[in-house]
């Protein structure tokens, strides 16, 4: 159910709603790299093993390679003895199979003579005449020491699923089976911006009542976290027009466009006016029932996202990471990532006072005290930005909850 609140006429949509819509923000296109380049890389299509892995019987101990049934009861009492064939040689295959009463040298990786099932350990061993037999003088179990054929994988099985961003053990899988270049999403190109009249750029010395730009260094260093590339698009003046235009330009050249500042309804606040003649779907939704970050405006140009985040730094970190952050996720292609994969249960120390249908994010400092572990919430509100700072993480609470109380059990959402 949406929510407005008396003193705004934004129609403020739940939490869960907005990140369904965002959610549906469509992937950019592919392109083709090698696995040398790959490396965090969202893959395009999925991955199937195209053989069996490994492809033949393979010993995983250095050692000798035999008959289990030759093996499987010798004791100390009752040594088995069996003649040497041979090494298997590594990088080749042993040019005859292995008999009964037979053992072949083989190292780790080497391939199993025909015959051959098990492998009895070196340290297990003992060499006799010279290394022509060999004794075994404990019990081996058939099919010892050895992986096989398939049994790492099957040819045909699911390996890596699209959407997927390649970890090293990814791009070791791929050059296991010879795929040398893969089909990855484009790294998709956002332009931040910011917007305000009282904003100057971070190296220049503000005046009288403007403030530095701290937007768009925080938005640009969560964008390129994203995975994707970003652009500073620098600071435009509240003015409809002006916006329009290098929004427009903006477009021309990214995937999409964040701008800070703006997104709510007053009278300087004019993103939503420089969005309103986007390409369809256009507005989306503008208002999150949220704390912070309520005025955060979202819109597509076709499918090309624009986000209005709302201006104070706090909310736009705290918007971006919540809800900008799996939304970008989508646009590179990859899909149903937890967006706060590490979190810590702790205990809240302080009441916390929410409404019915709102999220609130408490920015929270981790303390160890009486044996326990407690999410201390730091004082300040959107326009405080060293509780962020400070915060070791957020707690969020939930649209259904009215409120915590003291020593509520929570999820601290780490940094
Ligand atoms: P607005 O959303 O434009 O109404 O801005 C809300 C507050 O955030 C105002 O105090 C702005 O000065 C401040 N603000 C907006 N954009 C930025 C920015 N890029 N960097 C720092 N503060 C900002
Ligand atoms: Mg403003």
């Amino acid at each position: 159910m949406a929510r407005s609140e008396g003193s705004t006429s934004l129609t403020l949509i739940p939490a869960d709603e907005a990140r369904r819509i965002l959610a549906d923000t469509p992937p950019v296109g592919r392109e083709r790299v090698a696995i040398g380049a790959a490396l965090g890389r969202v893959l395009a299509e999925p991955f199937a093993a195209p053989a069996d892995l490994p492809g033949e019987r393979r010993a995983v101990m250095d050692g000798y390679a035999v008959r289990g049934a030759d093996v499987r009861g010798a004791s100390e009492l009752w040594p088995v003895v069996l003649s040497v064939a041979g090494t298997v040689p590594m990088g080749d295959v042993f040019p005859r199979g292995v008999g009964t009463g037979e053992a072949a040298a083989i190292a780790t990786g080497g391939w199993l003579p025909a015959g051959a099932d098990t492998v009895v350990m070196i340290e297990h061993i003992v060499s006799l005449d010279g290394g022509a037999r060999v004794e075994i003088s404990r019990a081996v179990v058939p099919g010892a020491n050895i992986v096989e054929r398939g049994e790492d994988l099957a040819r045909g099985a699911a390996v890596l699923p699209a959407g997927r961003r390649l970890r090293p053990q990814d791009l070791a899988m791929l050059a296991t089976f010879g795929v040398t270049v893969v089909d990855v999403r484009r790294r998709p190109r956002v332009a931040v911006l910011s917007t305000g009249n009282e904003l100057c750029d971070p190296a220049e010395t503000p005046r009288p009542g403007q403030v530095r730009d701290a937007n768009q260094t925080a938005l640009g260093a969560q964008v390129s976290a994203a995975g994707c590339d970003v652009t500073y698009g620098g600071i435009v003046p509240d003015d409809a027009s002006a916006l329009r235009r290098t929004i427009a330009r903006a477009l021309d050249e990214h995937d999409g466009v964040i701008l800070s500042g703006g997104s709510s309804i007053g009278t300087k606040d004019l993103s939503a006016d420089a969005l309103a003649d986007l390409d369809a779907p256009g507005i989306l939704f503008h208002g999150i029932d949220i704390r912070p970050g309520k005025p955060t405006l979202f819109a597509r140009a076709g499918s090309k996202p624009v986000v209005g985040m709302p201006g104070f730094p706090t909310s736009s970190l705290i918007v971006f990471d919540a809800f900008i952050r799996p939304m970008l996720w989508r646009l590179g292609g990859e899909g149903g990532r937890d967006p706060w994969p590490s979190r810590r249960p702790a205990r809240i120390s302080r009441e916390h006072r929410s409404v019915v249908g709102r999220e609130d994010y408490l920015r929270v400092r981790l303390v160890e005290r009486d044996g326990g572990l407690w999410a201390d919430p730091l004082p300040g509100g959107s326009a405080t930005l060293s509780n962020v700072v400070f915060a070791d993480g957020l707690v969020r609470v939930d649209t259904a909850a009215p409120a915590l109380a003291a020593g509520d059990p929570v999820d601290v959402l780490l940094y």
